[in-house]
């Protein structure tokens, strides 16, 4: 069956509590303003993924795992799979000492800012990173020289058939801006922090919420970073210009455009959309500025944003998963 088939959505609605919203936009969704129409869960219940991700796996029908769609290029036709949204009805957080539980739907900037006006360090990092909880674990978002590998404890997931489990740390194979947890859907996390005298996290938050001010474009649709930094033995002993946005800037590429995306000219590793852009867009000045960086420095930048088929499926699969 066809994600988009009327009869699907009637099935989820008579099975979830949560909403079922059909031909649904999915620029809405995304941080770029980019993505053609879907059929949308917004689950109500931790319950309502499993329910859906059954339904999905009876019907054969593929599903997609969307958070707050800050790191993400969802394809301009919208996409043939069931598209499960993550956000308020998963977004609790409860304390135990040291120990946080976090709804996968809680933006990590209001994680950051929960546990750092309670006292804690640990996601104070991340209150300039605009995903959800679970995009950042199933990312292994960082900052600030932390990500979330350095708190998880356990990660509670539903697996492709509707089933529950839950991940302790060692189980969870993270590594750079990845968790290794491709084919499950977080729903919760536990997060060990540190208690921290109150005035220093203040000031280190405020210090980081300044330093993104002054260099990311946060008043035009983007994604973040839309490539890694180089990496490797022979790229870390080069001199010159070392990071992605170090290189497109140092190749002249600030400015650059095609059709409604443009490479920002205050940050060079942020494609900003102007208004009108289109997932066909921001590919084509990605494959532009990889071939113009490629022959002036020899590396070849590999995207950090998730570029998404039109069934919900990894464009850069050699990348993730
Ligand atoms: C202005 C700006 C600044 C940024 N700065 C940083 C930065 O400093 N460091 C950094 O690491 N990132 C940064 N990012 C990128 C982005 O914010 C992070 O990667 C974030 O963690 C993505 O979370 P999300 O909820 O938006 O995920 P989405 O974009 O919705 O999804 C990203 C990937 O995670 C998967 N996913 C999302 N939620 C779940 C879930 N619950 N279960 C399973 N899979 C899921 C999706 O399927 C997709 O593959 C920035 C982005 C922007 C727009």
């Amino acid at each position: 069956m066809s994600a988009r088939a009327p009869a699907f959505a009637e099935a989820l609605r008579g099975r979830l509590r949560g909403e079922v919203r059909e031909a649904e936009p999915l620029a809405r969704y995304s941080t770029y303003r980019i993505g053609g129409p879907a059929t949308v869960v917004l689950p109500a219940v931790a319950e309502d993924v499993g329910l859906a991700l059954r339904l999905a796996h009876e019907e054969g029908v593929p599903w997609f795992a969307l958070g707050l769609g800050s790191n993400i290029l969802l394809p301009d036709s919208g996409l043939d799979a069931l598209v499960i949204r993550l956000g308020k009805g998963l977004d609790r957080l409860r304390q135990e000492g040291e120990r946080w539980t976090l709804g996968a739907g809680m933006p990590a900037p209001l994680a950051a800012r929960r546990t750092a006006a309670a006292g804690f360090a640990g996601l104070h990092v991340f209150v300039g990173v605009p995903g959800s909880v679970g995009g950042g674990v199933y990312m292994n978002a960082g900052c600030h020289g932390g990500d979330w590998s350095d708190v998880v404890e356990t990660v509670t997931v539903v697996d492709a058939a509707g089933r529950d489990a839950v991940r302790v740390r060692s189980q969870v194979p993270f590594t750079y801006r990845r968790s290794g947890l491709e084919g499950e859907v977080i729903v919760e996390t536990t997060v060990r922090l540190r208690p921290e005298e109150q005035h220093r996290l203040d000031q280190q938050i405020a210090e980081m919420f300044e330093w993104r001010q002054r260099g990311t474009p946060f008043n035009q649709p983007c994604c973040g970073s839309v490539f890694k930094n180089p990496s490797g033995p022979s790229w870390e002993r080069q001199d010159g210009p070392r990071t992605a946005g170090q290189l497109i800037e140092a190749s002249g590429l600030k400015g650059s455009r095609v059709g409604g995306v443009e490479v920002s000219p205050m940050h060079a590793n942020y494609f900003v959309n102007t208004g009108t852009a289109t997932a066909a867009d921001v590919r084509g000045l990605i494959e532009q500025v990889q071939r113009t960086v490629e022959e002036r420095f020899g590396a070849r930048l590999e995207p950090e944003v998730k570029l998404i088929g039109a069934s919900g499926e990894y464009l850069n699969p050699e990348l993730s998963p």
